[in-house]
């Protein structure tokens, strides 16, 4: 079965086709500048288009190039669209209702609007994106897969905070966890990797890119992880604040005389590696600049590797130990002085990684890290969200 895969943001939209027999890649594309100009990227094995300016002005223009794009005489790869067998979207929250992915009608669309209020920003162009598709395509079905649904398994007492009850209550304020296809994905991947079952591990999962998390899966099943409400809790990110304390938002609202709106913006988009360093959200560039001596981006790579041996040593504390650390996406997969830096000094633990090993190790692969006297498997693990979206949908139709 063919499955096209969207991943629908506020002003872009990416996709995929994936022919679901053979778990295999055939084309991808994404729609930038939705709404202020459009720019038009895509790839279907040798044939690229580059950032080609177009004209898109909704999400539905954009599914519409995407659908074209497939069935061009020339760049296409698709006869009919209507060889795709369905179509799977990833949607941000899925709040306490969805808690595994969905065929949508008009009913489950209306009850997913009612989780705008907990993600304002995700939720709202990844629903318009699935309007779009539906009537573009309306005799297939379309799948919603959720980020927060793998954290369904996560106990209350990881999952309340310690405010008083009635906003859990009134507002549903509580951990979600985000990036669930990510760790979700790369877990099954691992325990595959090293021939252990799922069910029998304890696995501290860090996803690390411009926005990183870590998640503890234990016998298969997450039990903590360190988003939250909102995607902003937990690590130091490229622009994101990650865990401080909350009264310093009240403090600096009062001190600096911020509205609600500047201090958000502040804390997602002004703070993290940029926020300290002064300069840098690209984890790349920081790297650069601390081996040039810049002590503000040497000070970022103390801080994030203190945060991710906190959450890592918390997290095995949690599940009891820990079998399996993971690194993915773009930092973890790519930067060995992240992950030599993060592992550093864990040898109490059980994990020591191959430093030769980690520096030349090949990309795009699943490695084994570990040293030969490690009692814990440290792997990379390429993530790929749209493969887990697709491979929900199939299940969920043949189910
Ligand atoms: P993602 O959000 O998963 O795409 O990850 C983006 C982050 O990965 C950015 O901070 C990049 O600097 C980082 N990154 C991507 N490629 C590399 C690389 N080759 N080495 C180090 N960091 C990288």
């Amino acid at each position: 079965m063919y499955v096209l895969v969207i991943n629908s943001g506020s002003s872009s939209l990416k996709y995929q086709l994936l022919d679901m027999s053979k778990n295999e890649l055939l084309a991808k594309g994404v729609c930038e500048k939705i709404g202020s100009g459009g720019m038009f990227s895509y790839q279907a094995g040798n044939i690229k288009i580059k950032e080609k300016p177009m004209e898109i002005a909704t999400h539905e223009d954009a599914i519409r190039i995407a659908m074209e794009t497939l069935t061009d005489a020339v760049a296409g790869i698709l006869k009919d669209i209507r060889q795709i067998g369905a179509v799977g979207h990833r949607i941000v929250h899925g709040g306490e209702n969805f808690i595994k992915p969905v065929i949508v009608s008009r009913g489950v669309l209306e009850e997913m609007k009612k989780n705008t209020i907990l993600a304002p920003l995700h939720n709202p162009p990844a629903e318009k994106g699935v309007e779009a598709c539906m009537k573009l395509l309306p005799e297939i079905p379309h799948v919603a897969v959720f980020d927060t649904s793998f954290y369904t398994s996560i106990p209350d007492y990881a999952y309340v905070y310690p405010i008083p009850y009635k906003y859990y209550e009134k507002h549903k304020i509580r951990r979600y966890g985000f990036h669930g296809t990510s760790h979700n994905y790369v877990t099954g991947r691992a325990a595959e990797f090293i021939g252990r079952d799922i069910k029998q591990i304890k696995i501290v999962s860090c996803h690390l890119g411009n926005g990183s998390s870590i998640t503890a899966v234990k016998n298969g099943r997450s039990v903590d992880t360190t988003m939250g409400f909102t995607p902003l809790e937990g690590l130091m990110m490229g622009t994101r604040s990650g865990t401080i304390d909350p009264s310093i938002i009240t403090f600096l609202m009062r001190e600096e005389n911020l509205s609600p709106k500047q201090m958000e913006d502040i804390l997602n988009k002004k703070s993290g590696f940029g926020g300290v360093s002064g300069k840098y959200t690209d984890w790349r560039d920081i790297c650069s600049a601390s081996e040039n001596g810049e002590q503000r981006a040497m000070l970022v790579q103390k801080i994030i590797s203190a945060q991710i041996k906190k959450y890592i040593g918390g997290f095995a504390a949690v599940m009891g130990g820990v079998d399996v650390l993971i690194f993915t996406a773009g930092i973890g997969e790519n930067s060995c002085d992240m992950r030599a830096l993060a592992t550093d000094g864990l040898e109490f633990l059980g994990i020591k990684i191959n430093r030769e090993l980690n520096e030349n190790m090949p990309l795009g692969v699943n490695v084994d890290l570990s040293a030969s006297d490690a009692m814990v498997k440290t792997l990379v693990i390429p993530t790929n969200e749209e493969l887990m979206i697709a491979n929900e949908t199939v299940n969920i139709i043949k189910s």
